[in-house]
């Protein structure tokens, strides 16, 4: 039987709606998804031999949000308990999978994480962090406290052999011998090792590809309604082209990025989540001041930004640039991107986080690109140059929808067959492999992992989970 109703199509990518089977009933074989990142999640269905996926998105694949990430992943989470660093862990470990696989055509790197700091009371925060984190499935901690230290620099490309876990560098010779590129009042560094990045497109397309061979279907369209009669989903309404499909089916997934919020109360579910505006700088490097083969490189000191008496004067006065002046949050980042001879840089420094509604298109500080320059030139001096002769930058980014607590959701919703799939904040790249994964074993009722209670949406629901929410420390956001 078809649920036949348009009859143009246009590329590969969108499916004709006459080719979307209509469900047995009582089958329960057809998922109706709104897209998620990477399309990762797709994969993990098909591994499970579920049928019937329909993919409806009302925009191309990996449009919205996973095309503007930094494209970065990390085990390196902090608590409370070990949830995080387990999802994480998994996650990584399908995203090597998928790797080796595909012969490495998402250019998966195992460069690590480069925390650096030049605040002496940060020197034991690092050795502590390093230890305690070992304790939480991160891997092991390897602390150098002198010059003679075997610590093991990692390499440019490639993923495997790597050790896993976190070295910390205290001894500011053995900084300087092997990144001779940091301010030279670098005191130490913590070097979290299963971490890098990749290519989110090309893993994207190999996953499209994968899932279109296995028979996913995509429908290019808006879920406008679902049908929940008797608590339970029996349909969804997708307006497509114009044209209204009903597509019945007992199973629906909300992953629509920071839409998620608005696509649950479809299904008349209030969830937990808000959005925060966040945006990063590419410029060519032609100075060559960041290395070719650095890892990312992250500076947990506050900045204070360095101006001249008349600029200071001017940012003060100004209502949106007057916290320029004051001094400014720790976390600058960046690394370099593209492989060969690309010149490109990427920078991040999320110093205002003030929760918004999505709206679209973004818009940006004109001057993020010169404070991002700023701020990474007290960490990578050679930047400094720039400063003089602004560089062109551009600048783009999107939302981090996010939960209180920045935990992602995976799981079932109070309705029937509803599922969730969402706030996977500034991690849906890394995470998306492994929350796919744990939402795929909800759905075929498969034997749960031990991490899957801390993303549920039921976890709000527990007094002794709000209570621990209260003195929630770091969330882990960069
Ligand atoms: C500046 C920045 C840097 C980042 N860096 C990293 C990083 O280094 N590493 C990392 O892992 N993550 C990073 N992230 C986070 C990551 O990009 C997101 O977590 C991820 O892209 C979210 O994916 P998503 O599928 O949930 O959302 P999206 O990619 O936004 O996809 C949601 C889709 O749902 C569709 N949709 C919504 N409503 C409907 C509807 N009613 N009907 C039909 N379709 C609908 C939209 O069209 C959209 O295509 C970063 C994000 C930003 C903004």
């Amino acid at each position: 039987m078809r649920a036949a109703l348009i009859r143009e199509h246009g590329d590969r990518d969108k499916i004709l709606i006459e080719d979307v089977p209509k469900p047995v009933a009582g089958s329960g074989e057809i998922v109706v998804a709104v897209k998620a990142c990477g399309l990762n999640y797709l994969d993990i269905f098909v591994r499970r031999g579920m049928p019937g996926i329909v993919l409806v998105d009302e925009r191309p694949p990996l449009s919205l949000t996973s095309d503007k990430s930094t494209e970065c992943y990390r085990n390196w989470w902090p608590g409370p308990g070990d949830d995080m660093v387990a999802l994480m862990n998994r996650s990584i470990d399908l995203l090597e999978e998928l790797a080796r696989e595909s012969g490495n055509v998402f250019r998966l790197n195992r460069r690590g994480y480069l925390f650096a700091t030049a605040d002496p009371a940060q020197v034991p925060v690092f050795v502590e962090r390093a230890r305690e984190a070992a304790t939480r499935g991160v891997g092991p901690a390897r602390i150098h406290a002198r010059a003679a230290s075997d610590y093991r620099p990692a390499p440019a490309d490639g993923f495997e052999d790597q050790p896993t876990g976190v070295d910390v560098i205290t001894d500011p010779a053995l900084v300087r011998r092997h990144f001779p590129y940091l301010a030279d009042d670098t005191l130490a560094v913590l070097h979290a090792r299963r971490c890098g990045w990749f290519s989110a497109q090309q893993l994207g397309m190999y996953l499209l590809e994968r899932a279109r061979e296995a028979g996913v279907r995509l429908l290019e369209g808006s879920v406008e309604r679902i049908d929940t009669t008797g608590g339970r989903v029996h349909g969804v309404r997708v307006s497509a082209r114009g044209e209204d499909v009903t597509i019945a089916t007992p199973r629906f997934v909300d992953a629509a990025g920071p839409f998620v919020g608005r696509v649950g109360r479809l299904l008349g579910v209030e969830l937990p989540v808000f959005c925060e505006r966040h945006a990063k700088v590419a410029f060519n490097d032609v100075l060559r001041a960041v290395p070719r083969s650095a890892p990312m490189t992250i500076w947990t000191d506050p900045v204070r930004l360095g101006w001249s008496d008349e600029e200071r004067e001017q940012l003060a006065g100004s209502a949106d640039h007057k916290q320029l002046v004051e001094e400014l949050p720790a976390g600058v980042h960046g690394r370099p991107e593209g492989a060969g001879d690309s010149p490109v840089v990427l920078l991040i420094w999320t110093y205002d986080i003030e929760p918004v509604e999505p709206t679209f298109p973004l818009e940006f500080d004109a001057s993020y690109g010169e404070i991002c320059l700023r701020g990474m030139s007290r960490v990578i001096p050679a930047l400094a140059p720039y400063l003089t002769r602004l560089p062109r930058v551009f600048v783009d980014g999107g939302y981090y929808t996010k939960t209180r607590e920045n935990r992602l959701l995976a799981g079932p919703l109070p309705v029937e067959g509803a599922y969730v799939l969402g706030a996977l904040s500034g991690y849906g790249l890394m995470s998306s492999n492994g929350a796919a994964d744990l939402l795929a074993d909800h759905i075929t009722g498969r034997a749960l992992p031990s991490y899957a209670p801390a993303f549920l949406v039921s976890r709000y629901d527990d007094p002794a989970y709000r209570a621990l929410l209260e003195q929630w420390g770091d969330s882990g956001q960069l």
